[in-house]
C-alpha cells in the first residue's frame, strides 16, 4: 500500500526517559508503516537541552510559531537530584514554561473514554476538557509577613509615581500575620477567553467558566466581565452549532459539572485549573489517558500527554525488567498533530489516518487488551482485561490497523 504524503512537515519534539522510549515504538510500529513522515526533529532530551544550553528548546518553539504544529514527547524539568544524575551545566528552566511563553497559549487537558475503563464518577462518559488559565493570579503574587502592629496597604501609583489610591488591606492590631498582593492583565484574560471559546467551537463543546465575583466582586468581576464581552463575538457561533455558554459561580460550576455527562469544555481561572485539573485526570482513571493541547492566539498547536517521563517504569527497562507503560495519550499527541496538520493543508488521508490510529487505540482497550494502569479500572461484560507489555500494546494496536 502507498503511504500517505505530508505537505508541511510537523514540529516533533523528542524527550526523555520512558517517553522517549516509548515515542520510538510509537513511530515505528504506527506511524511510519503508513506515512511517508515530514518532521523538523528538535530533540529537547535533558542531554541534548544541556549540551545546547537550553536554545534547542527555544528553536523548538520558534519552528513551531513557523510551522503551525508540534507534537511533543514529555521531558524532564531538572530539580536538584537530575543536576547530578546528568552532570548538568545548569538546572534548566521546565521546557514545557518556555514553550508556553513563547508561544503565549492556552493549555486544554482532555482525557480520552474508553468503553470499560470506569470513570469514578459514573455519570462522566464524554471528556471534559479543562483550560487553565495559566498566567498570574497566586502564581505571580508577591507576599509577605506582617509583625504584630503593622499596617498594610495596597497602594497604586501612575505613570508619574503620584499616588492614584491606597487602601488599607489590614491592621494587624494585636497579632502578627501575612499578607498577599495579586494581579492579573486584562489582555492576558481577553486571550484567553478567545482561546476557550474558539477551542469550543472547534471541538463542538458547550462552555462553561466561573469565578467567585460574589466575594472577589472587583477581582473575579473583572474576569466575568471580559468574558461577556468576549463571548459577544462568538455568540451567534454557538447559536448556530446549538451549542451554550454559561457563566456561573465556581461552587455552582462544581455541582454542575460532577452531575454533567462530561462533553463540555470548562475553562478555569490560574488556581481553579491547578485543582480541577488534577480532579478530573484523577476520575478519569489513569494519567495515561489524558492528553493536552497548547493553543496560541494566533492559531498554533502543540499537542502532548499530560503525564511526565515515567521516572520509575523507565529505571525497570533499562534493568531489563518488563514495563507495562501506557502509550495511549503520547499516541493521540501524534494523532491530534497529525489530525490538525492535515486539516491545516487540506490533506484528507493524514486526517482519515490518523482517525484511524485513534480508534484503533481505543478499540484494543475496549476489547480487553491494555498496559498494567489500566487493568484493575476495566470492566465489560464477558471480556476479560489482559495486561500487555509496553510494546505488546503497540503491536495489539497496529494488528486493529491493517484489518
Ligand atoms: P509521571 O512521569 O507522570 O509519573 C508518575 C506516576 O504516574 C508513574 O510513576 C506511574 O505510576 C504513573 N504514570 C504516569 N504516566 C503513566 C503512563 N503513561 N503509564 C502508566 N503509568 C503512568 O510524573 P513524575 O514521576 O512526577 O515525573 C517524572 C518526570 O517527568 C520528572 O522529571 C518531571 O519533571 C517530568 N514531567 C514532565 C512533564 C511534561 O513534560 N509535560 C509533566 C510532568 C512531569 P506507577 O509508578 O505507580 O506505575
Ligand atoms: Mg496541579
Amino acid at each position: 500500500m502507498a503511504k500517505i504524503q505530508m505537505t508541511t512537515p510537523l514540529v516533533e519534539m523528542d524527550g526523555d526517559e520512558m517517553t522517549r522510549v516509548l515515542w520510538k515504538w510509537i513511530k515505528e510500529i504506527l506511524i511510519l508503516p503508513y506515512v511517508e513522515l515530514k518532521t523538523e526533529y528538535f530533540d529537547l532530551g535533558l542531554p541534548n537541552r544541556d549540551a545546547t544550553a537550553d536554545t534547542v528548546t527555544v528553536e523548538s518553539a520558534r519552528a513551531t510559531k513557523k510551522l503551525g504544529v508540534a507534537v511533543k514527547c514529555a521531558t524532564i524539568t531538572p530539580n536538584v537530584q537530575r543536576m547530578s544524575e546528568y552532570h548538568l551545566h545548569e538546572m534548566w528552566k521546565s521546557p514545557n514554561g518556555t514553550i508556553r511563553r513563547i508561544l503565549d497559549g492556552t493549555v486544554f487537558r482532555a482525557p480520552i473514554v474508553a468503553k470499560g475503563i470506569r470513570s469514578y464518577i459514573p455519570t462522566w462518559t464524554k471528556s471534559i476538557v479543562l483550560a487553565r488559565h495559566a498566567y498570574g493570579d497566586v502564581y505571580a503574587a508577591v507576599d509577605g509577613i506582617a509583625a504584630e502592629g503593622n499596617k498594610v496597604y495596597l497602594v497604586t501609583e501612575d505613570k508619574e509615581g503620584r499616588e492614584v489610591s491606597r487602601k488599607l488591606v489590614h491592621d494587624f492590631n494585636g497579632t502578627s500575620g501575612v499578607v498577599q498582593g495579586m494581579h492579573n492583565c486584562d489582555d492576558s484574560v481577553r486571550s484567553f477567553a478567545h482561546a476557550c471559546f474558539r477551542y469550543a467551537l472547534e471541538q463542538n463543546l458547550p462552555m462553561i467558566f466561573a469565578t467567585k465575583d460574589t466575594i472577589s466582586k472587583v477581582y473575579d468581576g473583572q474576569f466575568k466581565k471580559i468574558f461577556e464581552e468576549v463571548y459577544g463575538q462568538y455568540e451567534e457561533q454557538f447559536r448556530a452549532k446549538g451549542l451554550w455558554y454559561l457563566y456561573t459561580l465556581i461552587d455552582d460550576a462544581v455541582a454542575r459539572i460532577i452531575r454533567s455527562e462530561g462533553g463540555l469544555l470548562w475553562a478555569c481561572k490560574n488556581y481553579d485549573g491547578d485543582v480541577m485539573s488534577d480532579m478530573v485526570a484523577t476520575a478519569y482513571g489513569s494519567l495515561g489517558m489524558m492528553t493536552s493541547v497548547l493553543v496560541s492566539p494566533d492559531g498554533k498547536y502543540e499537542y502532548e500527554a499530560a503525564h511526565g517521563t515515567v521516572t520509575r517504569h523507565y529505571y525497570k527497562y533499562l534493568a531489563g525488567e518488563e514495563t507495562s507503560t501506557n502509550s495511549v495519550a503520547t499516541i493521540f499527541a501524534w494523532t491530534g498533530a497529525l489530525k490538525k496538520r492535515g486539516e491545516l493543508d487540506g490533506n484528507a488521508p493524514l486526517v482519515a489516518f490518523a482517525e484511524k490510529l485513534e480508534r484503533a487505540t481505543v478499540s484494543t482497550i475496549e476489547e480487553g487488551e491494555m498496559t498494567g494502569d489500566l487493568v484493575p479500572l476495566f470492566y465489560r461484560e464477558g471480556i476479560a482485561p489482559k495486561k500487555l507489555d509496553s510494546e505488546q500494546f503497540l503491536h495489539a494496536v497496529a494488528r486493529r490497523m491493517n484489518v
